[in-house]
């Protein structure tokens, strides 16, 4: 803890914090059922009482009085790269695995990294170091990689009673506040790592042997795969100058989508498909979540369900976008489950709930 405190750092290392969350996790290994993928979700009645039917891949089905869905958001693909059929294309959710799998025989010749995300300017940084060989192209839609805002009045917004004040706004005002919000999280990185970014590219122009590169205004129009090769059509959005690069591996580094109408949005999760008609959908078409993180149901009977870590779109930035909110979200959602679930087994004893 001493050497901790006397590092020379804003932020922790990744990997630091890594270790920190599996040892989190690892006090909870008893209540997971890891390598579980949960496909289905249902509902079924015995007696009179509804449950949640929960169907996983090791064919084990869970029954459950209430359920909370905290599968993460979906990973956003755009096209062209949403129609790739092989592994060298793939999100930055697969990145460490797919990257052992692929470069098992070798360094790859080149990497084109998509997005101008911190998840971006980060991998861009991480490929460079991990080869030392491998022409690494970063290629970003807007002008440049930007500077996150980190001000402190900004980051207010990942206060908890920015939860409520954002849960209670117009859906115009929220427009607003996820305007201002953005670049406190999405489509930014943090200053360390563009300065690390840069520096290392000066010395590599220095060295001359550049091969890392950050090329902004850049859309890719097409790509086409080979056995070995992706081949990517990039338009210049200034100029209009379009050239075809190839390279060994594409990681997407485009996002994930959040509930909402909007074309990136999903109006639920995926995992809900099959009970739509068990919910309720606001104006826009978007699945109702209220304060607590229940969904809103049809029918009164249904079972409480609750979604955590998903509702940026009712609950503001500090929702999804990090971890700063999730104890306090965990509270609240536990309150609920344990309030629904003495309310219809009145007998129960309250720390007895699970
Ligand atoms: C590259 C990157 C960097 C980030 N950096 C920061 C940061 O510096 N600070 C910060 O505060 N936040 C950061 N965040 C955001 C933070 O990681 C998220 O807010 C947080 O992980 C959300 O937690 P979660 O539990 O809701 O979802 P997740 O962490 O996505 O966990 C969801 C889990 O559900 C599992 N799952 C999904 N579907 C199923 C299924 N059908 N069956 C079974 N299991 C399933 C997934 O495998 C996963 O383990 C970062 C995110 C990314 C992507």
């Amino acid at each position: 803890m001493i050497e901790h405190l006397n590092l020379p750092a804003h932020y922790p290392l990744r990997k630091e914090y890594a270790q920190y969350v599996s040892w989190v996790a690892q006090n909870f290994d008893h209540l997971v059922d890891y390598g579980t993928k949960a496909d289905r979700i249902g509902v079924v009645s015995e007696s009179g009482e509804q449950f949640y039917e929960v169907g996983t891949s090791t064919g084990r089905r869970y029954r459950a009085r209430s359920l909370v869905l905290g599968t993460g958001r979906t990973p956003y693909v755009p096209e062209p790269f949403s129609g790739a059929t092989g592994r060298r294309v793939f999100h930055l959710n697969h990145y460490l695995p797919r990257l052992a799998e692929l470069t098992r025989d070798g360094e790859p010749a080149s990497v084109a990294v998509i997005g101008g995300s911190q998840s971006a300017a980060e991998l861009t940084l991480d490929l460079s170091k991990r080869f030392p060989t491998t022409r690494v192209r970063n290629l970003v839609r807007s002008y440049s990689l930007r500077l996150k805002d980190t001000s402190p009045f900004s980051d207010e917004g990942y206060f908890p009673e920015f939860t409520a004040y954002y849960n209670q706004a117009s859906p115009e005002a929220r427009r607003r506040l996820d305007t201002y919000m953005r670049a406190t999280n999405y489509s930014s990185v943090d200053g360390d790592v563009l300065d690390e970014l840069y520096m290392l590219i000066h010395e590599q122009r220095l060295d001359k042997e550049q091969r890392t590169f950050v090329d902004g205004s850049r859309a890719v129009t097409a790509l086409r795969e080979s056995d070995d090769k992706v081949a990517l059509d990039i338009r210049e959005a200034v100029t209009g100058e379009s050239e075809t690069d190839e390279f060994d591996l594409v990681v997407v580094a485009t996002g994930f989508r959040d509930l909402g109408p909007g074309p990136h949005q999903e109006s639920h999760p995926p995992l809900l498909s099959g009970l739509v008609d068990r919910f309720s959908f606001d104006e826009a078409g978007v699945l109702v979540v209220d304060s607590d993180y229940s969904v809103r149901g049809t029918d009164e009977n249904l079972p409480p369900l609750f979604l955590n870590g998903l509702c940026e779109y009712t609950h503001g930035i500090g929702d999804a976008g990090s971890f700063s909110l999730l104890s306090l979200r965990a509270q609240t959602i536990l309150d609920g489950v344990v309030k629904s679930v003495t309310r219809e087994l009145p007998g129960l004893v309250r720390g007895g709930a699970q």
